[in-house]
């Protein structure tokens, strides 16, 4: 599946990370893809990166 980060919409709830270790954070919390600094990334189809996607609150996150 193919993830995309907002980081202009990340608010650094820390909650992505708990559903998922697809997602790590920059030192001021914004989130980022764990092995990359890349924004868009392919990653294995896993329901748990799924649940983190979806449960973002304010929609940094992106599976299209
Ligand atoms: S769940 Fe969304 S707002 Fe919260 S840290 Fe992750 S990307 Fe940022």
């Amino acid at each position: 599946m193919k993830v995309s980060i907002i980081p202009e919409k990340c608010i650094a709830c820390g909650l992505c990370q708990t559903y998922s270790n697809v997602f790590d954070y920059h030192d001021d919390g914004i989130v980022k893809f764990s092995h990359t600094d890349s924004l868009v990334e392919e990653v294995p189809d896993n329901p748990d990166t799924l649940l983190a996607v979806k449960s973002c609150p304010t929609k940094a996150l992106i599976n299209d």
